[in-house]
């Protein structure tokens, strides 16, 4: 077994306390992660709150992990001691339905693993990246390109991912125009890969408070969704839009905005249901579509692709004992744009 450090909660709204846990025994495919970096998303605030249900407690979040091998199973092929590696929002699938053989794990027919609040094959709970290790089978873990930080190569394991697989997966390129609606931990990252990616990309947010941002970042254009009139002047316009908010908008406003054949995919993952009004999508051929995270083997294709186009999250490194704090900050939109715990101050 292996101890080690960690930040838990015993419930909805408590804070954070310092916690030991065990990470199991390696396993001949096993990889013993030493972890440096863990981001904060947005699911680690809900699921700790309880908002998608109760969670398991005593609770360590955190699917946004970096950091260094420290061990490797007798049978491990892709890793060994030294190497920089990841883990993301999943760490174990059945691997034979028809979904994980298609590489969509994150589909996976009985359920993935999450890296927190799941069950692993041992019957023990999962408990996620803030803390100082823990333990993965080797197909989940992801190899981080030299070129990319270990504390902002982070993130890029759920807000890269979850951007970055429907922009691949719809095509975002060279003579398309994508909207992302949000711009915070995911919709920042879903500008900058999508402008990676050669398509010409819009920002629509309430206000125009993070143009300046968002400009930078590869957008071409930035609208205020408080505005009225951006609706009318954006009709019609769009072959994608990734709308990043979980919380409860008008959809059929944004669905205005896609042309013929457009899509527009949530990752926002709100608590209410949105009303679709089935006559935004049939004039234009419309479609509405989810998106979850992405692939094993598609995650490696992101993090290869950051690091050859030198995308990076901007982030806020803070210390264990600041995660309270951060969680405030985040639901108030008050970040920019991702707080990453370094792990050394667990
Ligand atoms: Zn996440
Ligand atoms: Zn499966």
């Amino acid at each position: 077994m292996v101890m080690a450090k960690a930040r838990a909660v015993d419930g909805p709204h408590q804070s954070f306390r310092k916690a030991d846990i065990q990470r199991r025994e390696l396993d001949k495919h096993d990889v013993l992660l030493e972890i440096h970096y863990a981001g904060i998303c947005h699911s680690d605030i809900h699921t700790a709150h309880g908002d998608w249900g109760e969670a398991h407690y005593p609770l360590v979040p955190g699917h946004e992990i970096a950091g260094i091998v420290k061990e490797v199973g007798s049978d491990v092929t892709k890793f060994q001691p030294g190497d920089r590696a990841g883990v993301g929002c999943m760490v174990e699938s059945c691997g034979s339905c028809e979904n994980c053989e298609a590489g969509e794990e994150q589909y996976c027919l009985k359920g993935n693993t999450p890296t927190y609040d799941g069950v692993d094959k041992y019957g023990e709970p999962t408990q996620g990246g803030y803390s100082t290790h823990i333990v993965v089978t080797e197909d989940f873990v992801l190899h981080i390109p030299e070129n990319l930080p270990l504390d902002a190569a982070a993130p890029l394991l759920c807000a890269g991912i979850t951007t970055f697989s429907p922009l691949n997966r719809w095509q975002a390129g060279p003579g398309k125009k994508v909207a992302v609606v949000g711009l915070g931990g995911l919709g920042h990252m879903a500008v900058k890969i999508a402008n990676a990616m050669g398509a010409d990309v819009t920002v629509l947010s309430q206000t125009l408070n993070k143009q300046d941002d968002g400009l930078r970042f590869g957008a071409s254009a930035y609208y205020a969704t408080k505005d009225e009139e951006t609706f009318d002047t954006l009709a019609g316009q769009f072959d994608l839009i990734i709308n990043t908010v979980s919380a409860k908008i008008n959809i059929n406003d944004y669905l205005s905005l896609l042309r013929l054949d457009g899509t527009l995919v949530n990752v926002g993952a709100p608590a209410e249901p949105l009303d679709v009004h089935v006559f935004s999508l049939i004039p234009q051929r419309r479609s509405f579509a989810g998106s979850l995270i992405g692939g094993i083997h598609e995650t490696q294709e992101m993090l290869d692709f950051c690091a050859k186009h030198e995308i990076m999250p901007e982030i806020e490194v803070i210390s264990a004992d600041d995660i309270d704090d951060a969680y405030e900050r985040v639901q108030k939109s008050d970040v920019k744009y991702r707080f990453v715990i370094d792990t050394s101050t667990l």
